[in-house]
């Protein structure tokens, strides 16, 4: 079954100067899809994901997820449909500093106003399920980066989304959090059938996905599909960034 499809999608910023960001986009994605989207800086990846996850609308062409229209919604239906629909995983975490970390997972379903008992049962599954228990009761500024990203991670799967979209998430790790992020990415998609979409630089992250999909100037340009090697796959990310101009040192 399709969870996403996207039909003749287009995006042009007006300004000064128009920017066509996405041309004619037709993509495709199944339940349970690993898929992550590279190209080059300014290629149109962040304007792919943000038109996709609602966060940004299209100027021409249209967006299916879970063979519903967003892009038809009013603001009430629309902000239901982001909570319950889609899961958001940032490069800087966006946590509530406010909130201890168990509040700030729960949010989600405190916005939809589920039961306290329901809330608790839900956030112990998925902070066992991610290995955060041991830091719930802590506040956002006691934990590591690889810790913030795990939480925003069980805050956005917590409502159980149709798809989880996740903006360079391992940006702003080391290579060990990085590492055990996209460890627990892998996780979410093989034991919980999670369908995640995801933009990344890093050919080593994207070799975590089962799909690559590159963008070149606004255009589906290339389609790379993980095979039984997983070395063979990252050398063919690998290969095809630096054939785009890529810098290796920015890649690997
Ligand atoms: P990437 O994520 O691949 O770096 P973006 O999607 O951010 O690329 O940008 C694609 C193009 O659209 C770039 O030329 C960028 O300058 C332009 N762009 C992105 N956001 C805006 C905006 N809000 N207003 C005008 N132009 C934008």
């Amino acid at each position: 079954m399709n969870i996403l499809q996207t039909k003749h999608l287009s995006k042009i910023y007006d300004g000064k100067i128009q920017t066509t960001a996405l041309k004619d986009i037709n993509f495709d994605m199944k339940e349970g899809e690993f898929v992550a989207i590279m190209g080059a800086s300014g290629s149109g990846k962040s304007t792919f994901l943000n038109v996709v996850s609602t966060i940004d609308t299209p100027t021409s062409g249209h967006i299916i997820i879970n063979g519903q229209n967003p892009n038809n919604m009013n603001d009430d239906e629309l902000a239901r449909f982001r909570r319950n629909v889609l899961g958001f995983v940032f490069q800087d975490f966006n946590l509530i500093e406010t909130l201890t970390i168990s509040e700030n997972i729960m949010l989600p379903l405190s916005l939809e106003g589920i039961k306290t008992d329901k809330m608790k049962e839900k956030l112990i599954e998925i902070s066992n399920f991610l290995n955060i228990s041991h830091i719930l009761d802590k506040r956002t500024y006691e934990i590591s980066g690889g810790q913030a990203q795990r939480v925003a991670i069980a805050r956005a799967v917590i409502t159980n989304p149709s798809i989880l979209c996740a903006d360079e998430p391992t940006g702003n790790l080391d290579s060990k959090s990085t590492k055990d992020v996209m460890n627990l990415f892998e996780k979410l998609n093989k034991e919980k059938n999670c369908t995640i979409l995801m933009v990344t630089h890093d050919a080593f992250v994207a070799s975590y996905c089962k799909r690559v999909i590159i963008i070149k100037d606004g255009e589906l340009y290339q389609e790379i599909l993980c095979g039984d090697n997983k070395q063979v796959f990252y050398q063919k990310i690998v290969n095809s960034i630096s054939f785009l101009g890529g810098n290796l040192n920015d890649i690997i």
